[in-house]
C-alpha cells in the first residue's frame, strides 16, 4: 500500500496492516450484528465470544499453563507499577527490584508508597547500558518478590535470559517485549504489559498471573485495583476497554498465522541483527549505546558523534519517510524501535538510509 510510513515509533507503534485493514472492513458492522463491536454491550455474547477468544489465543500462543489467570486491565503499565506492591506486599516483606534504568525507576517509585523496597542488583554504575548478570541478585530473604524489567524500552537493554527463582515469585514488566519470543510462563509469578507496543493499541493492559499470588491485599486497595476482582469476573468486573481488546484479538491472530512466538523472535532477531551490523560496521561512525550482551531486539538505541549530527539525522530520515527514529527526550540519541509488526522490509530501508546518510554526512 502506497503512503505507509516507516514506523519505528516506540509506543503507540507499527500495527500489521492486515490487522488494520480486517478493523476497517468490520468497523461499521461487526459480524452481521448491525453495529460496530465498540457500539454492543460488554456482556452480550458477540463481544464476549471476542474477549474469551483472545484470552485463549493468548494462552496459546504464550503457553501459558493451569494455575495463571490472564486479565485484561485498563491504567497502563503505570498502574500496574502500583498494583503490584499494593497487592503483593504484605507488614514484614520488601519488594525487591532490579533496576535497570526509566521505566525500572518508575516502578520502583510507586512500589516505595506502599511499603518497603529493596534493590535486588542495578546497573546505574554503568549508565544502565547493561542487565545485571543472575549471578548478581541479591534478593533479601523476605522478599515478597522480585520485579524486574524485560526491556527498558528508553536505554535500549534487554534481559536475553530470566532468573529461574525457587523462592519468590518472579515479576516482570514486558511491556515492550511481550511476546517477541517464546516464554516459559511457569518461570514467572506475575507478567504485566501495555498492549501498545507488540499486541496492538493502547487501552488495556494484559496481567498473567499465578492464581497463588491473588488474595486479599494486606492493606485498604480500591476494588478496581485488586486483583481479584478482575480474576473473579474474567475481567468483566465493570466495562472493559472493548475496542482495544478486540484490536489485540486481530493482533494474535496475525502472530498465529505467522507462526506464533518463536516465528516473530526469528524475525526480530534478524531485525535487530541488520541494524546491529550496520552499526558496529560503521568504523564507529554509529556507536550502540547498549553493551552487546545487554542489547534489546525491540529498541536499538545509538549515538552519532555530536547531537547536531543527530538532529540533522532526525530531519533527514523523516524527508526520506522515516518516522520515530528520535530517541527518548531523557537520554537523547536515536532509537529504531522495531516491534513485532516492524517489517523486515523497514528495517532494510533503514540500513540503506544509515549507509547514504554516512557517505552523505561522513
Ligand atoms: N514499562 C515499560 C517498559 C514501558 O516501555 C512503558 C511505556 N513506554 C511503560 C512501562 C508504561 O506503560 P503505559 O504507558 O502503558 O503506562
Amino acid at each position: 500500500m502506497a503512503n505507509r510510513a516507516y514506523n519505528f515509533n516506540a509506543g503507540p507503534a507499527a500495527l500489521p496492516l492486515e490487522v488494520l485493514q480486517q478493523a476497517q472492513e468490520q468497523f461499521v458492522e461487526f459480524d452481521g450484528t448491525g453495529m460496530s463491536i465498540m457500539e454492543m454491550s460488554h456482556r452480550g455474547k458477540s463481544y464476549e465470544s471476542v474477549h474469551f477468544e483472545t484470552e485463549a489465543l493468548l494462552r496459546e500462543l504464550l503457553n501459558i499453563p493451569d494455575g495463571y489467570k490472564v486479565l485484561f486491565l485498563q491504567g497502563g503499565a503505570s498502574t500496574q507499577f502500583a498494583m503490584v506492591p499494593m497487592n503483593l506486599l504484605s507488614p514484614g516483606k520488601v519488594g525487591a527490584y532490579v533496576h535497570t534504568g526509566n521505566w525500572a525507576s518508575k516502578a520502583i517509585k510507586e512500589a516505595k508508597m506502599f511499603g518497603e523496597t529493596a534493590i535486588a542488583a542495578s546497573s546505574e554504575a554503568d549508565a544502565f547500558m547493561r542487565v545485571p548478570s543472575v549471578a548478581e541478585l541479591n534478593i533479601p530473604e523476605n522478599a515478597a518478590y522480585l520485579h524486574l524489567t524485560s526491556n527498558e524500552t528508553i536505554g535500549g537493554t534487554q534481559w536475553a535470559e530470566y532468573p529461574k527463582l525457587d523462592s519468590v515469585p518472579l515479576v516482570v514488566d514486558m511491556s515492550s517485549d511481550i511476546l517477541c519470543r517464546p516464554l516459559n510462563v511457569s518461570q514467572f509469578g506475575l507478567i504485566y504489559a501495555g498492549a501498545q507496543k507488540n499486541l496492538g493499541p493502547s487501552g488495556v493492559t494484559i496481567v498473567i498471573l499465578k492464581e497463588e499470588l491473588i488474595g486479599k491485599p494486606s492493606m485498604p486497595v480500591p476494588t478496581m485495583l485488586q486483583y481479584a476482582t478482575h480474576a473473579k469476573s474474567d475481567s468483566l468486573y465493570n466495562t472493559p476497554p472493548t475496542f482495544a481488546i478486540y484490536m489485540v484479538n486481530l493482533t494474535l491472530k496475525w502472530i498465529k498465522k505467522s507462526g506464533g512466538a518463536a516465528a516473530m523472535e526469528r524475525v526480530n532477531r534478524e531485525k535487530a541483527e541488520l541494524l546491529y551490523e550496520a552499526i558496529d560496521g560503521s568504523g564507529g561512525y554509529y556507536r550502540g549505546c547498549a553493551q552487546p550482551g545487554s542489547r534489546s531486539i525491540m529498541n536499538v538505541t545509538f549515538r552519532l558523534a555530536d547531537e547536531e549530527l543527530e538532529k540533522r539525522f532526525v530531519q533527514q530520515s523523516e524527508e526520506a519517510g522515516f518516522v520515530g527514529l528520535k530517541g527518548h527526550r531523557d537520554v537523547g540519541g536515536l532509537r529504531a524501535s522495531i516491534y513485532n509488526a516492524v517489517p523486515v522490509d523497514s528495517v532494510r530501508a533503514l540500513v540503506a538510509f544509515m549507509k547514504d546518510f554516512k557517505q552523505r554526512n561522513g
